[in-house]
C-alpha cells in the first residue's frame, strides 16, 4: 500500500508527530493534491493551543495551502473557472465545502453553511488526508479548484486560499468603497493583504495598528499611510485620538480586525466615524469575549460584522489581483520562513513566539 507523510495533531499544546497514512483512491469528482506549500495561519495557532472547541483528534490540521494535481477523479477535466486541468498543474483551492442542503446554502449565504468544516477528518478512514500539514490533500467532490498561472510562485500564491481571499471577500462584504478612510488592526499575513487590497479598491487613508515595528514597516511597503505602534501609546484613548487627527476629526469609515486579540474590538469601534462599519475576522475562538459599549454602537449607528469563510468567486479575483500587482507590493515577503514537514513543531513554536510573519511548510 502506497503511503504519504502527515503531521498528526493529537492534542492541544503537544508536538505533532509525523505518520504515514494510506494514499487514498480518488472517487469520481475528487482530486488528489500533492501539497507543495502549506502555511501556518493564526487560526492554526488557535487550534493548536486548544482555543477552538475540541477538534476531533487525532487529525491533520492546516488549511492555508496549494499544490499540484497528483490524480484527477473521473469526469474532472477543468478547474472551477473552465480552464483545462491536467496532472501536475499547480492549483489553489477552497479548504471547506458548501453542503447545498442547509438553510444558509439555499439562501445564498453559503459561508454560513452548517457543514462548512464538518466533513469526516478521521485519519483512519478514507480519504485520510484532510489537512494541509501533509504530503497530500484530498479535494472531495463538490470542491472549488483554480489553476495557478506560471508567473506566480508558490511563495506568493500559497496564502491565497485563506488569508488573501478572506480579506478580499471581507472588504466586499463590509462595503469598502473608493475614498473610504480605512483602519486595519494587525499587520500579520492577513493584515498585509488587507492593506494592499484596500489600496487597490481605492481607499483614501489607510491606518494600521500593530505592536511589532517590523510588521508595521512592512505594512507601509504594502501601501499603508499611517502606522501606529500600539506600544508607543500608553492609553487606548491616545491611539483613538491619533486616528481622529489623521482622519480630520471624523474617524474611519471601515475597519477590519485581524489581530486575534479581543481587546482590539472595543478600541477599533472607537476609531470609527458615526455610521462606521467594522469587520471581525481575526478573533475566531468562541471563548474570545470583548467588552464593548452598546451605547456607542447605538448612538454612533455602527455596523459590526463577522465572517469565517468566503465565496469561491474571491479566489479568481485574488489570483488576478496577485498577477496584476506582483511587482507593486512585496508579496514574497509575507512568507518569511520555510520549514520541512519534519520541522513543523519548530514552525509552530516560531510562529507562537512571533519570530516569523508567516511560516511555510514545504512537505
Ligand atoms: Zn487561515
Ligand atoms: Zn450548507
Amino acid at each position: 500500500m502506497a503511503t504519504g507523510k502527515a503531521a498528526i495533531f493529537a492534542q492541544p499544546n503537544t508536538p505533532m508527530e509525523i505518520q504515514d497514512l494510506p494514499i487514498p483512491d480518488v472517487e469520481p469528482g475528487a482530486i488528489l493534491i500533492k501539497v507543495t506549500m502549506a502555511n501556518i495561519c493564526g487560526s492554526d495557532i488557535h487550534i493548536f493551543k486548544g482555543d477552538q472547541p475540541m477538534q476531533k483528534v487525532p487529525q491533520v490540521i492546516g488549511h492555508e495551502m496549494m499544490g499540484k494535481v497528483e490524480e484527477l477523479g473521473k469526469d474532472i477535466k477543468e478547474d472551477s473557472n473552465g480552464l483545462p486541468l491536467a496532472k501536475d498543474d499547480r492549483v489553489a483551492y477552497q479548504y471547506f465545502y458548501f453542503c447545498g442542503r442547509c438553510y444558509s446554502c439555499i439562501n445564498g449565504d453559503r459561508t454560513g453553511c452548517i457543514r462548512l468544516f464538518r466533513h469526516n477528518v478521521d485519519i483512519g478512514v478514507h480519504p485520510h488526508f484532510s489537512g494541509a500539514f501533509a504530503e497530500y490533500y484530498y479535494l472531495r467532490p463538490n470542491h472549488f479548484v483554480f489553476k495557478v498561472p506560471d508567473e506566480l510562485p508558490d511563495e506568493v500564491v500559497s496564502p491565497l486560499n485563506c488569508a488573501l481571499s478572506q480579506v478580499l471577500f471581507g472588504w466586499h462584504k463590509i462595503g469598502l468603497t473608493a475614498g473610504d478612510n480605512v483602519l486595519i488592526q494587525g499587520a500579520g499575513g492577513l493584515g498585509l493583504y488587507a492593506v494592499a487590497v484596500a489600496r487597490e479598491m481605492g481607499a483614501s487613508k489607510i491606518i494600521v495598528t500593530e505592536k511589532r515595528q517590523d510588521r508595521l514597516e512592512l505594512a507601509g511597503a504594502f501601501g499603508a499611510d499611517h502606522l501606529i505602534n500600539i506600544d508607543e501609546y500608553e492609553k487606548e484613548g491616545d491611539r483613538v485620538k491619533m486616528v481622529r487627527e489623521v482622519t480630520g476629526g471624523r474617524g474611519c469609515d471601515v475597519a477590519m480586525e485581524l489581530t486575534g486579540n479581543p481587546a482590539a474590538v472595543p478600541e477599533g469601534l472607537r476609531m470609527l466615524r458615526v455610521f462606521g462599519k467594522y469587520m471581525i475576522i481575526g478573533s475566531i475562538s468562541p471563548s474570545h469575549v470583548a467588552n464593548i459599549s452598546l451605547g456607542r454602537m447605538v448612538f454612533s449607528n455602527l455596523t459590526m460584522k463577522g465572517i469565517g469563510a468566503y465565496e469561491p468567486w474571491a479566489m479568481p479575483l485574488a489570483m488576478d489581483f496577485l498577477s496584476k500587482n506582483k511587482d507593486k507590493y512585496p508579496f514574497e515577503q509575507i512568507i518569511s520562513h520555510k520549514y520541512s514537514l519534519a520541522e513543523i513543531n519548530d514552525a509552530i513554536k516560531d510562529t507562537m513566539e512571533g519570530k516569523v510573519t508567516r511560516a511555510a511548510i514545504v512537505p
